[in-house]
Order: C-alpha cells, then sequence, then structure tokens
C-alpha cells in the first residue's frame, strides 16, 4: 500500500523515545544500559511506542481467578499471567467504535458462544482514525482466541471486515506501528503476526476441550493477513 514507506521514515525519526509506560521494561530494576558506541547502524531499527490512550477494563481479582481457570481447563495450568507471548492476533470487531468495543469486553460476564467465564476481551483496539486503545496489560490473559490465549497478545480492530482495516490508511497505520512495536518488546518474528483466522494453524495452538477444539472464527482471514504481514515486512522493524 501506498504511503507506508512514509509512514515507517516517521516512526523512525520518533524512535529513542522514553521507556514504555506500562511495566515491563527489560531494563528494570537498575543496570542503566551503557551507551554502547553510539547509535547500531546495520540492525533492523526497534519500532518506537506509538499514542496509546489507557482505557483499561475492570481485571479484579474474581476475572483473574476465573482466567486461571479457564487456562486449567483448556491449556492444563492453572495461570491468569501472560508470561512471553509468542504471538499477536488481528481481529476485526464488527463494531463501529472503540467505546463500543469497550463495552463489550468490560463486564466479566460468559461468553456469548460457550458460556464461560470469564468474559472475552483484548488487550488493545485500533479505531478507525488510528487511535489506540489499551484495555488490558500485556502481562496478563485474554480471551480473544480459541488455543492461544496463553501465548497471544490480541488486537481488535474497529471495522466490520479486514478491508475496511486494509483500506483506512490511519487504522491501517496505527495498527502495524502497535504491532510493530509489541513485536520488538516481546522479539516476536512477523510470521507470528496471524489473523485470527489463523488460528488452527499456528504451532502454538492448544485446546484441551474437545468442545472447543478446531473451532475459530472469521476476522482477518490468510489472504487479508498476508497482504498485512507483507506491510510489516516492508518496514523492517526488529529483523
Ligand atoms: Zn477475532
Amino acid at each position: 500500500m501506498s504511503g507506508v514507506a512514509l509512514l515507517a521514515a516517521t516512526v523512525v525519526a520518533l524512535g529513542a523515545a522514553g521507556a514504555p509506560a506500562d511495566g515491563g521494561a527489560p531494563s528494570a530494576g537498575g543496570a542503566a544500559a551503557p551507551a554502547a558506541g553510539g547509535p547500531a547502524t546495520s540492525t533492523a531499527a526497534a519500532a518506537p511506542r506509538p499514542p496509546i490512550v489507557k482505557r483499561l477494563i475492570p481485571y479484579g481479582a474474581k476475572r483473574k481467578r476465573d482466567m486461571a481457570g479457564y487456562s486449567k481447563r483448556h491449556y492444563g495450568a492453572y495461570k491468569w499471567r501472560l508470561g512471553a507471548p509468542k504471538l499477536i492476533v488481528e481481529h476485526y470487531a464488527v463494531a463501529g467504535s472503540i467505546s463500543a468495543i469497550y463495552n463489550t469486553f468490560a463486564p466479566n460476564r460468559p461468553d456469548v458462544e460457550y458460556g464461560e467465564l470469564p468474559g472475552v476481551c483484548s488487550h488493545f483496539a485500533v479505531g478507525a482514525d488510528g487511535t489506540i486503545a489499551k484495555f488490558v496489560r500485556t502481562d496478563v490473559r485474554c480471551r480473544h482466541v480459541v488455543g492461544l490465549n496463553h501465548v497471544a497478545i490480541g488486537i481488535e480492530h474497529v471495522g466490520f471486515s479486514d478491508g475496511d482495516v486494509l483500506t483506512r490508511p490511519a487504522q491501517l497505520q496505527a495498527s502495524l506501528a502497535l504491532t510493530d512495536w509489541l513485536r520488538c518488546r516481546f522479539g516476536i518474528p512477523v510470521k507470528g503476526v496471524i489473523g485470527h483466522n489463523e488460528s488452527l494453524g499456528s504451532p502454538f495452538y492448544r485446546e484441551l476441550d474437545p468442545r472447543f477444539r478446531g473451532r475459530t472464527h472469521g476476522d482477518f482471514r490468510p489472504a487479508a493477513m498476508r497482504a498485512y504481514r507483507g506491510e510489516l515486512r516492508t518496514r523492517a522493524a526488529c529483523g
């Protein structure tokens, strides 16, 4: 898509901004990184943190227990923390605004498809105008993709089709910037960025409950994700 190179250049120029504001910085706890002889010249640029609006959904002790129970039933271990994410899963919400998505995720109620707790959620949402909202910390699991919630960060998009997202430059560029920033933070390769619809083909897929096994959703199909990953490769963040 046109405009990507321009945007990538803009993003790189903004680089080296301060540490991420939401914890998990590898250098936390001292040992400030020594200035190692000036800027690197040959490695791919680390992606800077894009502007993110914090809009955290309620995720208290009860929801954490529900998430841990879900993890026990579906992945085999009672755990609500997301340790080292291996994947970023892209979704579109079939919703017209970030507020609509927030309102769906905020209540901790059984999901409409399986009737299980905790309530579904994603970590981020990207609006049609490129606004990025953060709903859940990246070190906490969210229910957004059967078989992969133990290893995946979820990004929702305002819109009703993957074509909506791919054809709205502001939204697409914000989505790519967010995804690149997360990739760089967690060492996730481009192939680790998948669409919800690609979930069953992931090597990380794990589902112990036969009722859930083999189930996925239609959002962000392989053709759309090939285009999306192609854009990520053009940006060349983190190799
Ligand atoms: Zn989805």
